[in-house]
């Protein structure tokens, strides 16, 4: 198979690791007019753009009044310029100047219509800053303390992990990962599914979490038999790597694969899915133009598992 191509699997920032232990790098960078900031409040983004909202990216000077609690993060540099996130501490809703509004990650993605072009360099770049901000704020607001004997921790590492004072351990952001697969037949239709917590119509890519000791094709096949009642094989190619897409609500990184079904009849299990069906390309692409079926977002993973699949775009919800 050719690459997936995934509009957002790719950031347009270099993390600059090896800057986060320099001797007050956040601060120094604060204090630098080029710097730029994305701020942060109750898990949102200041946005400007009404349609298609994106994260502003604000100079150090519209951040003066921040309060000494707010956290802040260094989130690399793209093009000689250094960015920063900032999250602003609950209660004070104050916008930024130069910000439009406060927007959750979900909404700026959803928002992004076909026709946004997110090969645009600036697009990728700001979309890749967004998801690391609010994944890395998701994960400081509930890890404020020691996992190990629950004292309070101190942020290091630029932002980037929680040091406890005590036992003098070292914590870092958590990435959860969970697997998102197009089931294919031998008769080339793709199994969708539709989740017990969607609108009436919706399907998708079925999907779910990694558990503990568990390999990514040990996942596929087991997330699949427990939905649908459907068998993936276990020969060599059967579950296939496609790609990836960071996915921090809260912490998810989603891994794309396709998956070789060898036993198809569906038995959902009624819980997490109620709805399961086989489709040929032409009753994708027919139950999709006349709305009997709603598609995922045209930025998702399941999407361009689909699409990949199908072989070309797919008409838009
Ligand atoms: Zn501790």
């Amino acid at each position: 198979m050719h690459p997936l191509e995934l509009p957002f699997s790719r950031a347009g920032h270099d993390r600059a690791a090896h800057r986060r232990t320099e001797p007050d790098l956040v601060g120094r960078l604060r204090a630098d007019p080029s710097t730029r900031v994305l701020a942060l409040h109750g898990g949102r983004l200041a946005v400007v753009g009404q349609e298609i909202p994106r994260a502003t990216l604000l100079p150090p000077a519209a951040l003066l009044d921040a309060p000494v609690d707010a956290s802040w993060a260094f989130l690399g540099e793209a093009d000689g310029t250094a960015y920063l996130s900032v999250v602003l501490p609950d209660g004070d809703e104050t916008l930024p100047p130069g910000a439009a509004a406060w927007a959750g990650l979900r909404q700026i993605v959803l928002g992004q219509s076909g026709a946004l072009a997110a090969a645009e360099p600036d697009v990728v770049l700001v979309h890749g800053l967004s998801v690391a901000a609010v994944a890395l704020a998701g994960w400081h607001s509930t890890h404020r303390r020691c996992g190990r004997c629950g004292e309070p921790t101190a942020v290091v590492q630029a932002g980037w992990a929680r040091h406890c004072p005590v036992d003098e351990r070292e914590t870092y952001p958590r990435t959860d990962p969970a697997v998102i697969m197009a089931v294919v037949d031998d008769a080339d239709r793709i199994l969708l599914g539709h989740a017990a917590t969607w609108p009436a119509g919706r399907f998708s890519t079925l999907a779910g979490f990694v558990e503990a000791g568990e390999a990514l094709e040990d996942t596929v096949r087991r997330e699949v038999a427990e939905e649908t009642g459907v068998v993936v094989g276990t020969s060599p190619g059967d579950v296939v790597y496609r790609g990836s897409q960071a996915w921090p609500f809260p912490a998810s990184l989603m891994l794309g694969f396709r998956a070789r079904a060898v036993a198809t009849a569906v038995q959902t299990d009624d819980e997490e899915v109620t709805d399961a069906r086989w489709f040929t390309r032409d009753e994708l692409a027919a139950a999709a133009a006349s709305g009997e079926v709603g598609l995922p977002g045209r930025h998702s993973i399941a999407r361009a598992l689909i699409e990949e699949w199908f072989g070309r775009e797919l008409p838009a919800r």
